[in-house]
């Protein structure tokens, strides 16, 4: 597979650092909100690239993090008179559920910064002990100058950099920052102000900065080397620059060894963001289409192009869904009325011109993950079943469809997966069960069987002919 890398500018080909094994880490969300449209793009990007690394059979171990300690979390805690962790815990469950109702699978760990203090303690030390670090008055700082490959991700010149802010010095001198012995050093280590969260270190009470964190999550979750490591374009610079530093510094490998950042999600041609006010919440969105529409939305660009929303947009990717669907549940009334027989002629060659298309899509994923062309050819999958396909084709090329189509859907995680469906006979045992349940009096329980069909899609309907049912 190629990947752009953003650290090289080129795409190149996907080599894992230990064979048939992949550490993704994603940098997550700042808990102190519902996430917006725009977060969710890295989300569902990355979670596509790890479904289908999972399909060519990867071992993916997929890191995200929860920055559950921040500025923003705790004037939103400020704000509500209630203490941060209330906010942070209340937020992840909010975006666990918005991941869950956009399809995204759970992290193999979904680490807390909150939670791993000791271990970013530890970095620090190192990163004093080897001189890439000071402390002054409670604040520890990042020696940037000591990070020779300073600005080889985001191709910034360090002395520009300088020369580009000097003003800020200025200002930084002013607002008490002036302790550092370079602008350009950043936080590692924040001492404690009043009322907010803060834990114990040997430069006194304080709390980690946000690039130390992640540099620390995937050291532990995955290892000093990640084979990909991902996020939005704005986080390359600074964010991703000075994870390097620290880890790079730190451990004295190299730290990721491919690049990954999606484009942005943009509305009248500008970012969507929470500081412009320009944005849709997930859970908003989602009153108004099934999130599976908003993800098909999001996959049909690719992932570094920037992606405008706009309701036309939205709803033309809905009734695109639509139609795959439509396909999909055509496929399954054929499967169900089709019967076994030999392939004739003809079914064979859609047969093969099936294969053909799995190849197809297989390449324009392969291409840097191109799920804008692996969507067209399921288009070109769905318009073949649809002619080609019927009750009165052979079983076994029905089923063949129906399980290729599917899996390619489930790649992009495009289609909801339903439980697996009960089966008749199982809806049958319940049903008598519930009859033994009411003779017995039990109404109890008899009720219980009902909701338990009920939450299953299955609909009973007393009659005088005894029990009847039907899928809804
Ligand atoms: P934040 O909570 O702001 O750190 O954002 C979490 C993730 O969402 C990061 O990977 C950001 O790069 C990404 N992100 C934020 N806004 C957008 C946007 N408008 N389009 C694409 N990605 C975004
Ligand atoms: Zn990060």
């Amino acid at each position: 597979m190629k990947i752009y890398n953003t650290m090289t500018r080129k795409k190149e080909e996907f080599v894992p650092i230990r064979e048939g094994k992949v550490g993704i880490y994603v940098c997550g969300p700042t808990v102190y909100d519902n996430i917006h449209m725009g977060n969710a793009r890295p989300m569902i990007v990355f979670d596509t690239l790890r479904r289908y690394l999972l399909y060519k059979g990867y071992d993916v171990n997929y890191v995200s993090n929860f920055t559950d300690v921040d500025d923003k979390i705790i004037k939103r805690a400020i704000e509500e008179g209630v203490t941060s962790s209330e906010i942070s815990e209340r937020y992840i469950e909010e975006v666990m559920k918005d991941m869950k109702d956009l399809n995204v699978m759970e992290a193999t760990t979904h680490p807390k910064a909150t939670e791993e203090i000791d271990d970013m303690i530890a970095m620090i030390e190192t990163l004093i002990e080897k001189g890439h670090a000071y402390e002054v008055n409670g604040t520890v700082y990042f020696r940037t100058r000591s990070f020779k490959d300073y600005g080889k991700l985001s191709k910034k010149n360090i002395d520009d950099l300088e020369a580009g802010h000097r003003d800020e010095k200025h200002a930084l001198k002013v607002s008490g920052e002036g302790e550092k012995e370079d602008f350009l050093d950043f936080v590692l280590w924040k001492p404690k102000k009043e009322g907010e969260p803060s834990w114990e270190s040997p430069w006194g009470d304080g709390r980690p900065g946000w690039h130390l964190e992640c540099s620390v999550m995937s050291k532990k979750y995955i290892g000093d080397i990640i084979d990909i490591h991902a996020g939005g374009e704005d986080l390359i610079f600074p964010h991703h620059e000075n994870e390097i530093a620290q880890s790079e510094a730190a451990n004295e490998v190299e730290f990721a060894r491919y690049w990954m950042h999606n484009g942005f999600l943009k509305i009248d041609g500008e970012k969507m963001s929470k500081s412009l006010g320009n944005f849709f919440t997930i859970r908003d969105i989602g009153k108004k289409y099934p999130l599976q529409v908003i993800r098909f939305f999001i996959l049909s660009a690719h992932y570094r192009s920037p992606l405008n929303f706009a309701d036309t947009l939205v709803e033309s990717s809905k009734a695109s869904l639509d139609r795959i669907l439509t396909a999909v549940g055509r496929l399954e009334d054929a499967l169900n009325a089709a019967t076994d027989r030999e392939l004739n002629t003809e079914e064979q060659e859609v047969q093969t011109r099936l294969a053909e298309y799995v190849t197809k899509y297989e390449n324009a994923m392969e291409d840097d993950l191109n799920t804008a062309d692996a969507i067209s050819v399921i288009f070109e999958m769905v318009k073949l079943t649809n002619s080609a396909i019927s009750a009165d084709t052979a079983k076994s090329l029905v089923e063949e469809a129906f399980t290729t189509v599917g899996k390619l859907c489930d790649i992009l995680g495009i289609i909801t997966k339903v439980e697996a469906e009960i089966l008749d006979s199982d809806i049958e045992a319940l049903i008598e069960e519930r009859q033994a349940a009411r003779k017995a009096k039990n109404f109890a329980r008899a009720d219980e069987i009902r909701d338990t069909l009920a939450a299953q899609g299955i609909i009973l309907e007393d009659t005088r002919e005894g029990v009847k049912w039907k899928r809804a």
